[in-house]
């Protein structure tokens, strides 16, 4: 056995309070690759928390059978901050309570500093471990100064030590998808496939933001696009929409445990779990680029209804929701919601009641939708 439980100490919020991060760990760093995964980093979605539930246990099963050749650390729930947030009963573990920032934003990205390497050193070739090495030197310099800063910052300097990192997320009711950066679209796309999603996103370097799986690529990738490193030598990082917020199942999770072992598997960070105990799931994968995916808006306050749901096709015009007025002059008057995409229908609102401006449906299109700009290609909601 090589389990080893790590307790991080988080700067006390407030006198009394103390927040730990909890971080275990599996086999032994090697010549095979490491692979970090939490979840929770946004604290109202849930799905996530079990799915690594599931997994620590089939972690534990094949540690005891010598079946990790590589590194593996899970860190259970990525947020203790934002699941102490409560507000009149609701988890609000989305943005910070303190500033309003979104949790998944604004983690330090090392683009810059390893291109300013790159300009400088005088040897470049590396192996990828003395890369990864490099990078997390790189991260220790940067300082936090607030409680939310030190969570990103201890959250960036676990997962920069691994070669794969995966962000387990949802969305509010949706199709599974995954978001990885376009210099990784074998990856990204085998991880779609043996998750069971049919869909996923690729963003390019400068999609911006600072999403936590940002943290890995942006050095990766910075590397990757000087032509030093080969695609598969080079990290791996994703965000996995698993489902929707209430898609929360023993079944579901044990399933998409499952299929993260058998990516890990193909990573060669594990040799497999028994065949008789995977889902042996692999789904076709549609890939869209990131500027092709578009927010539609509601236009009014009311009561949002659907005509269309997550994984139907759309096209440009078509009817995908009606938003039915309870203040208008007729009765059931509705004010229909259209398409701005050829595409998927990926994600719609759960609750229903809504207000202009809010998000009706995240659609997905191949062709790059004339209001989204590199740089700030992720909402920041
Ligand atoms: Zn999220």
């Amino acid at each position: 056995m090589t389990y080893r439980r790590l307790d991080i100490r988080l700067p006390a919020p407030a006198p009394g309070v103390q927040l730990t991060l909890l971080a275990h760990q599996f086999g032994n760093r090697s010549n095979a690759r490491s692979a970090y995964l939490h979840a929770g980093l946004h604290a109202d979605e849930h799905p996530g928390l079990l799915v690594l539930q599931h997994l620590l246990e089939k972690l534990r099963q094949l540690d005891a059978a010598g079946a990790i050749d590589g590194l593996v650390t899970v860190v259970p729930y990525a947020n203790p901050m934002g699941m102490s947030q409560r507000l009149f009963g609701a988890v609000a573990g989305r943005f910070d309570f303190e500033n309003g920032e979104n949790f998944n934003r604004n983690f330090p990205l090392l683009d810059q500093q390893v291109a300013a390497y790159l300009a400088e050193a005088p040897d470049r070739a590396m192996l990828p471990e003395q890369w990864r090495i490099l990078f997390a030197g790189m991260l220790g310099q940067a300082a936090a100064t607030s409680p939310s800063q030190a969570l990103k910052h201890e959250l960036a300097k676990l997962a920069i030590a691994h070669d794969i990192v995966l962000d387990l997320h949802c969305d509010t009711d949706c199709i599974a998808h995954v978001y990885a950066s376009e210099l990784q679209a074998e990856r990204a796309t085998r991880l779609a496939g043996l998750m069971g999603s049919p869909v996923a996103m690729l963003e390019p370097r400068e999609a911006g933001g600072g999403a936590f799986d940002q943290v890995h690529s942006s050095a990766w990738g910075t590397v990757q696009a000087a032509g030093l490193l080969s695609e598969r030598d080079s990290g791996f990082s994703a965000t996995i929409e698993l489902r929707g917020q209430t898609d929360v199942t023993d079944e579901l999770a044990a399933a998409d445990a499952s299929n993260l072992l058998r990516f890990l598997e193909s990573e060669g960070v594990l040799t497999a779990e028994s065949p008789a105990t995977l889902k042996m799931t692999n789904q076709s994968v549609e890939v869209f680029p990131l500027d092709g995916a578009s927010h539609v808006s509601c236009p009014c306050a009311g009561v949002i209804v659907y005509r269309k749901a997550p994984g139907d096709q759309v096209s440009v015009g078509e009817v995908i929701a009606e938003v039915v007025l309870l203040d208008g002059n007729g009765f059931n008057q509705r004010v229909p919601i259209l398409s701005t995409v050829n595409g998927l229908m990926i994600v719609r609102q759960l609750k229903k009641l809504v207000r202009p401006g809010e998000r009706a449906a995240l659609l997905a299109g191949k062709r790059s939708v004339r209001d989204r700009h590199a740089g700030s290609l992720l909402l920041d909601f």
